[in-house]
């Protein structure tokens, strides 16, 4: 019975929980198969980062998808119209979503064309989108090296991807293109 013994036995056993927690959490499924007609979303992330590409700003677009129908899109705006960092393709599909879905923020996956940095992955994670999937990776500032060290309570995090699909591994030699003509 925890109940009966001394305050610092009862936190001792609570660490030791908690720390279970967390090893146990260290691993969240970083890949996952993808389900038929998917490629169609990633497909409209590649459109988005065109768009953003031909604005001026980096050719990264993502959509967040709720029962197989895309409910909000993102392309990515650091640069233009005005210069603001916090404009990611992720960032920028999350506030794009209608407020009545965040209820259902479980259910909804996010496609980026490109592995989405550490920002956005927190940025997704707590609005409740855990469920991840991205066609290239980014070597430069992807969060998938994080992965294995976050937190035990993001362990519920679905990380799917590199997909390596020509579009979206072209899209990133671009990406290094604007950044350097942009920096
Ligand atoms: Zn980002």
């Amino acid at each position: 019975m925890i109940d009966g013994q001394p305050p610092s036995r009862r936190r001792t056993l609570r660490g030791a929980r908690r720390f279970a927690r967390y090893l146990l959490g260290r691993r969240p499924r970083r890949t996952g198969a993808l389900e038929p007609g998917e490629d169609a979303f990633l497909r409209r992330a590649g459109e988005l980062a065109l768009e953003a590409e031909r604005a001026g700003n980096v050719p990264i677009g993502a959509v967040i998808v709720l029962d197989g129908r895309v409910v909000a899109e993102g392309r990515n705006s650091v640069y233009r119209p005005l210069r603001h960092p916090g404009k990611h393709a992720e960032t920028e599909a999350l506030r794009a979503v209608p407020d009545d879905l965040w209820s259902r923020a479980r259910d909804m996956t996010c496609y980026s064309t490109l592995e989405p940095c550490i920002m956005c992955l927190a940025s997704l994670y707590f609005h409740g989108v855990q469920r991840i999937v991205f066609g290239a990776s980014a070597p430069a500032g992807g969060a998938g090296p994080l992965i294995p060290d976050l937190p035990w309570y993001m362990r519920g995090i679905q990380w799917i991807g590199p997909l390596g699909d020509d579009t979206s591994r072209e899209l990133r030699g671009r990406v290094r293109q604007s950044l350097q003509r942009n920096a």
